[in-house]
């Protein structure tokens, strides 16, 4: 038997054999895993940074710490979410108990993207633990020191008979989708999800896709053009761009293009220096093919901002573009980089227009302090999820689902959302035998009238 089929076999033998039920075992295994993670902050970082130079600030904001606080926020739910969840009684049920009951799916499979490797492997754990599953996990080989370093650590804190840890390429993946799980979450591109989805379907396992796009900002003179060039430059920095919900390109008239282009060469310059390269903060774009994937962008328009690229460091400068047009190549795919192209339009309707005619963002920014102009969009726009002024910040926070809509995504997951993706809800009803719940009720035994239909 090959060690993935074996590992999964196991995996769904200690389903069965009710290991992970108990709220115990659960917060057991949450805890370790917060220790995994607060006693191997420094091997994380260090293979975050091997893997792309994402710097140890980076590591703990944006992975380490943002999974510790999904665990900690779960810890002190749990009970309440394990609970029967009363629900309103009809008069058919009047005398009765009518619940829903979370209970787990059985075996999960989640997928990694590389872009954060610990938080996209990690986070969705967290609630397929919560929720009392076991878990399959392949992270991502793109980013292989990191894939190393979580299964040795899972290994060494979890229950691997519980959790196993597969890494491996498109191969691996491939031979592990001919197996039935009773749910996948896959973190990755569009294309690759599609895949997923058809092996899902072959099982009829329901699929949670976490997808990719390109994720719009509207920004309009209303704002203050410099701190909110602050926040979508930071939102496009952040891990040199590679962030699935990153702005990916901004909206706005020529008036504010030209603010905009200023403000960022002196935010450019405060946070990174003359020369981003020698930038302990930034990051470099993951392998070789990711590097000329995002260096072709560089072509499209003119360059306003950045432009500087070296190839034998993977090192794409931030990069603000200008005269793009919407057919080419940079406004046709995610671009998943530092390379932020500028579209002009003459109004907030003209952007909704443009949003609307493409295929719905995981994430859509709208910088404007203009309520009317906020509504206006959120209202007539669709979108996995929408900050008003700022960028990134919905993925930290657990109370609010993260996922997409249309080609961004199926489903979703975070905090409570994870709990309820990884359980089955099952509709419950406790009845008893009480004579005057029996006395309405009977009216459905036959013999039956016109009399008891208008009962
Ligand atoms: P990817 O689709 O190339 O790979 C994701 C996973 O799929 C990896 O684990 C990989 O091993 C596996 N895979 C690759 N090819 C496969 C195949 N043919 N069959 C089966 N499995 C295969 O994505 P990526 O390059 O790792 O990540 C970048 C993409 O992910 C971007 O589009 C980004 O927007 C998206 N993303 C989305 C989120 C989100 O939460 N919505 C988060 C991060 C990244």
């Amino acid at each position: 038997m090959s060690e993935i089929k074996s590992k999964i076999n196991k995996a769904k033998e200690t389903f069965a054999s009710g290991r992970t039920l108990s709220y115990e075992f659960r917060t057991k295994q949450l805890l370790q895993l917060k220790r995994l993670l607060q006693e191997n902050g420094e091997v994380l970082a260090k293979a975050l940074h091997e893997d792309f130079k994402k710097s140890k600030f980076e590591s703990y904001f944006t992975e380490i710490n943002l999974v510790i606080g999904e665990i900690d926020s779960t810890l002190h739910h749990l009970k309440e979410w394990m609970e029967p969840e009363k629900r309103e009684n009809s008069l058919v049920t009047f005398f009765d108990s009518v619940q829903v009951r979370r209970e787990p799916l059985g075996v999960i499979l989640v997928i990694g993207a590389w872009n954060y490797p610990i938080n996209l492997t990690l986070c969705p754990l967290v609630g397929v633990i919560a929720a009392g599953n076991c878990c399959v996990l392949k992270p991502s080989e793109v980013s292989p020191k990191c894939a190393d370093v979580v299964k040795n650590l899972i290994e060494r804190y979890l229950d691997t008979e519980c959790y196993p840890v597969i890494v491996g390429a498109v191969k691996e993946t491939s031979e592990i989708l001919t197996h039935k799980f009773d749910h996948i979450l896959f973190t990755g591109s569009t294309s690759i999800g599609r895949i997923v989805y058809e092996a899902g379907a072959k099982n009829l396992t329901p699929v949670t896709l976490e997808l990719g796009g390109k994720s719009p900002v509207y920004l309009d003179d209303s704002v203050n053009v410099k701190l909110a060039a602050k926040r979508i430059l930071w939102g496009k920095c952040v891990n040199a761009g590679q962030t699935c919900i990153a702005p990916d390109y901004v909206m706005c008239n020529k008036d504010v293009e030209q603010k905009l282009i200023d403000a960022s060469k002196e935010i450019i310059q405060e946070w990174y220096g003359q020369d981003v390269s020698k930038s302990q903060d930034y990051p470099r774009i993951v392998n070789d093919n990711h590097y000329r994937r995002v260096a072709k962008f560089l072509k499209d328009g003119q360059i306003a901002v950045g432009g500087q690229s070296k190839e034998e460091e993977r090192f794409i400068a931030p990069t603000l573009l200008t005269g793009v047009q919407p057919g080419d190549q940079v406004m046709s795919e995610e671009i998943f980089g530092p390379v932020l192209p500028i579209v002009n339009v003459g109004s907030a309707k003209e952007a909704i227009d443009f949003i609307n005619s493409r295929a719905k963002p995981l994430s859509l920014y709208i910088f404007s302090t203009n309520p009317q102009v906020q509504e206006l969009i959120l209202n007539n726009t669709s979108s996995g999820s929408v900050v008003v002024n700022d960028t990134l910040l919905q993925f930290a926070v657990d109370t609010l689902p993260f996922g997409g809509v249309g080609d961004s995504g199926i489903g979703h997951y975070h905090g409570k959302f994870s709990f309820d993706t990884f359980s089955h809800k099952k509709a419950v009803i406790l009845k008893n035998y009480n004579p005057i719940g029996e006395a309405i009720a009977g009216a459905r035994y036959p013999p039956y009238s016109d009399k008891k239909l208008n009962f």
